[in-house]
């Protein structure tokens, strides 16, 4: 028997088959087991779509921690080359077929009688028939990126059959093969449980690091306020211990920076699944065997999506934050917080599995903080008082250092024309900690001896509920589903910039913001908002009407206004009768349409985004290019730059006997 309790998938495949569709005890089930799928699942009911009966390697694997999605299927590694035979899974026909200039780039997927579909994506080029169908609807529509669903049966595929070559486009990092299977809900299955013998795996995960992050603002961790990130030490019997004792008070979560290696493949995968006990109850458990596609973006609520931003590091959170309808996660009352209030040492057990069930462990104890927190005395300094502040949660930690005397002022908090004395709670290497809860009040300033800082919290943002913030310059509407969590929104403006929340606070949908510069604005035409942050510049976009731009944002932060003055940079590498190619590049905002045509048809240009280039692809290779070339290249400010050129006509070409040669070979 298996003990099915455990959130790793048992060894047996067929097990573990039978466990995907059934759903480990006490995970929610996401589907009643079926008969077919049942059949479907059998081991060799799917080939291996590339380089069938060799040993493959991955480089990604189902659910890893992808920015705004979790990773839909497998990433198959063609070791660095394109073109490699990539075969129908089994059965069915071709339902969709769609070009990318990100994600998937070129991509088919296949339904099959079952009901499941499988997904190739990342492709060089499709085979004739689906090359030419996809062309000629380029063409029809004239469009580069397109998405289309042709007719159950318009293209039935074989088992075998090869389908398209493999290839690098759209979003990848190198040459690989995409490959997802999905069910009729578009849930996405984990392929590693249909029993492909091409994969093995016997390297357990590891620990690359992990958070312990204080939940409420009366939590702390070894004495702090703040999040406490620390990285694991492997012992020669291949457990995990941590490198320093821990000391907690209050409600805690646990946060796992952890991957997964399998055989052959540099690359560090993600986890299968992630439990947690505490004092050796479970708390927690998060099990990846499959998950709903239209919820994929609710993986900025899996991991710490503040990190993730501020650092690019993505730990999964193993306690549910508010608003995470996941379900992946078995947990106890508390939602897997760790409850440390009773003042007693506690065990706590992290164990990471991958698909194949290796195991990697980490134990540690969380001993009780010491009763009194240190308040002083500080070094006396004659340098003018700093404060720095962040918000984790629902808490505003402000940090001051530089101070006249030995003992640290109370800070007072200015909000709604009152003010407040707010005392030190804590010491640390010579510079003073307060402590807000922001749930409690929306400081618009704080004063520390005779330093002010602005902090402009202006109101809190509920999920469920339209929220509009106005002043003289902004207005701002949060739709009902913009936030997961309630949002303590800060807002301030100077000049061309306008801050909106922080960077670390991720939203479900748009917001609309309406914002009067207070600078001069030269050339509003050209003239956008972008998210600056941390040197990264991202086009947001905008529309003016009188001295107003109002823009759509799905991101906060700092926002500003800049000018796009340069037009797209073009340079033609060929033009003949046969093909043109051309760089095309643009310094601000970015690519928006290219468009060219010969002798006044319009002619289809493959772009890859990360080589900067463009090709034509001629609807009838047969016919030469002649005569006028008009390339137009145009940025979202809407510069413009056109290139032309006239070609000759082509000579007549004399006729030739091919028939005969094609004979011969
Ligand atoms: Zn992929």
């Amino acid at each position: 028997m298996v003990d099915i309790n455990r959130c790793g998938i048992p060894g047996r495949v067929w097990t573990a088959l039978v466990l995907l569709f059934l759903g480990p005890a006490g995970f929610p089930q996401t589907q009643a087991p079926d008969k077919e799928i049942l059949k479907a699942v059998q081991p060799g009911y799917f080939m291996f779509p590339i380089m069938p009966g060799e040993a493959n390697s991955l480089s990604g694997g189902l659910g890893d921690l992808r920015p705004n999605h979790f990773h839909a299927g497998i990433d198959i590694r063609t070791m660095q080359r394109e073109g490699l035979d990539v075969y129908a899974a089994a059965d069915g026909y071709v339902s969709r077929i769609a070009v990318f200039t990100g994600g998937y780039g070129n991509v088919i997927f296949i339904k099959h009688p079952n009901g499941l579909t499988t997904v190739y994506g990342h492709l060089r080029e499709l085979k004739d028939t689906l090359a030419n169908y996809l062309r000629s609807e380029q063409y029809k529509q004239q469009t580069f990126e397109i998405d289309l669903r042709p007719a159950p049966n318009q293209f039935p595929v074989k088992k075998g059959e090869i389908v398209a070559l493999s290839g690098n486009t759209g979003g990848s990092g190198g040459p690989h093969l995409h490959f997802e299977i999905r069910d009729e809900k578009n849930h996405l299955l984990n392929p590693l449980l249909f029993g492909f013998q091409e994969l093995a795996d016997e390297i357990p995960p590891f620990f690359e690091r992990i958070a312990i992050q204080p939940l409420t603002p009366g939590s702390t961790v070894n004495g702090q306020a703040g999040r406490l990130a620390l990285t694991p030490v492997r012992k020669p019997n291949g457990d995990y211990t941590l490198p320093q004792p821990v000391t907690a008070s209050g409600l805690v979560g646990l946060e796992v920076l952890g991957f997964d290696r399998a055989n052959g493949s540099p690359f560090k995968n993600g986890l299968s699944c992630i439990e947690i006990r505490l004092d050796d109850q479970e708390v927690f458990a998060y099990n990846m065997t499959n998950y709903p596609n239209d919820l994929t973006r609710l993986i900025n609520l899996h991991m710490n999506y503040g990190i993730e931003q501020l650092t690019g590091q993505r730990f999964h959170r193993c306690y549910l934050a508010d608003g995470n309808t996941l379900n992946l996660y078995r947990t106890d009352g508390r939602k897997g917080r760790l409850p440390l209030f009773d003042g007693k040492p506690h065990e706590v057990t992290i164990t990471l599995y991958d698909t194949f069930q290796q195991a990697s462990t980490l134990r540690f104890t969380v001993l009780p903080e010491p009763p009194a927190s240190e308040t002083g005395p500080l070094k006396p300094s004659k340098l003018p008082t700093r404060i720095f502040y962040s918000a984790e949660e629902n808490t505003l930690i402000i940090r001051a250092a530089n101070f006249p005397t030995a003992v640290a002022p109370p800070a007072v908090l200015y909000a709604d024309g009152g003010e407040s004395d707010l005392p030190v709670r804590y010491v640390r290497a010579n510079e003073a900690y307060y402590v807000v809860d922001l749930r409690q009040q929306l400081p618009d300033s704080v004063q520390i001896g005779s330093a002010m800082a602005a902090l402009n919290y202006r109101t809190h943002v509920i999920p469920g509920k339209e929220t509009a913030y106005r002043d003289s310059t902004v207005h701002i509407t949060f739709p009902a589903g913009a936030v997961y969590d309630t949002l303590h929104l800060a807002v301030s403006h100077s000049g061309n910039r306008l801050d909106v929340g922080q960077v670390t606070v991720p939203l479900n949908d748009k917001i609309e913001v309406d914002f009067v510069p207070g600078g001069p604005v030269a050339d509003p035409k050209r003239t956008q908002m972008y998210l600056v942050s941390g040197g990264r510049k991202a086009y947001i976009g905008g529309f003016w009407k009188d001295n107003r731009i109002r823009f759509r944002t799905q991101l906060l932060g700092s926002f500003q206004l800049m000018t796009d003055v340069n037009p797209p940079t073009v340079r033609l590498l060929r033009k003949d009768h046969e093909a043109l190619v051309a760089t095309v590049k643009d310094d601000l905002s970015g690519l928006d349409t290219v468009r060219a045509m010969v002798n006044g048809a319009w002619v289809l240009m493959q772009y890859d985004y990360k080589r900067a280039l463009i090709w034509s692809d001629k609807l009838d290779p047969k016919k030469p290019f002649e005569g006028s070339v008009v390339l137009e290249v145009k940025d979202r400010a809407g510069n413009l730059t056109t290139v032309t050129a006239t070609l000759p006509p082509a000579p007549v070409q004399p006729p030739t006997d091919t028939t005969a040669t094609e004979e011969k070979n």
